[in-house]
């Protein structure tokens, strides 16, 4: 019997997994995928596509919520017919929300949490002293003008913040 399977049949399998993982959502947030929150790292897939590993990196040291995502994330591919699902925790490098898909920050946004500020720092107009607070949009009505209320929301991964102008309270997911 000839072997017919080519790395063209694991790259395929590969990028379904993709596909499936996306349809994993945050348990915190449910209206993003861990795939979106740039959780999953990297998908590994045996030369027999019988067995797979998921990588993937906590997004706050200790949020209980990966124990949730690991187990969903095998029971999402064993659906699709992946025998062996093996997760791999890799905490090097830490989780930035840098890693947030651009999708992942419109689908935060309109679920009402302010999306986190991208960490690029613009020494032009701003001086080192004056970078502490991010500029934080209100995702009601988008205006620039809100102030924090608590440094921390209904989760530690984000703070309260209120609109100056619409006045709703609103989530702003700390960028870090
Ligand atoms: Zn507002």
């Amino acid at each position: 019997m000839v072997n017919t399977h080519t790395d063209a049949d694991t790259n395929g399998l590969q990028a379904q997994i993709w596909q499936w993982l996306e349809q994993v959502p945050d348990p915190e947030i449910p209206v993003i995928s861990v795939v979106d929150l740039g959780i999953v790292r990297a998908v590994e897939v045996q030369e027999d596509q019988a067995a797979c590993k998921v990588v993937i990196t906590p997004t706050y040291s200790g949020c209980p919520a990966m124990k949730v995502i690991a187990t969903d994330i095998v029971a999402v591919l064993q659906q699709h017919g992946v025998a062996e699902v093996q997760i791999e925790t890799r905490l090097s490098p830490a989780w930035s929300t840098d890693w947030m898909s651009e999708n992942g920050r419109a689908q935060l946004k309109n679920y009402g949490i302010a999306p986190p500020a991208q960490q690029v720092v613009d020494i032009s107009s701003i001086s080192r002293l004056h970078q502490r607070a991010p500029l934080v949009a209100c995702p009601r009505c988008g205006s620039p003008s809100t102030v924090c209320i608590s440094q921390f929301g209904s989760t530690s991964c984000k703070s309260l913040y209120q609109c100056k102008d619409c006045l709703e309270p609103f989530d702003y997911f700390k960028a870090h």
